[in-house]
């Protein structure tokens, strides 16, 4: 199943999920949860990408590294 981005008037499929901690000050971009959480946002890649934290907050980007190709030992194991 898939599941939309979170951000209103967004029809994207949603490939990011946003948690956060108000105490820490800290958001997550994580890869995409299986399921739904409900303290936490489904965001498109491109929202995901353009993802701006308030002031004093801190936003740790958890998600896999993409567009760096894989070594060559990883290609082949599959
Ligand atoms: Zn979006």
């Amino acid at each position: 199943m898939t599941r939309q981005c979170a951000r209103p008037g967004c029809s994207a499929v949603a490939a990011a999920t946003l948690a956060y901690d108000y105490r820490q000050r800290t958001s997550w971009l994580d890869p995409l949860a299986a399921e739904p959480h409900p303290m936490a946002y489904d965001l498109c890649d491109g929202h995901a990408d353009a993802l701006t934290v308030p002031r004093g907050w801190r936003l740790e980007d958890r998600r896999e590294p993409r567009r760096i190709t894989t070594s060559l030992e990883d290609a082949f194991a599959y």
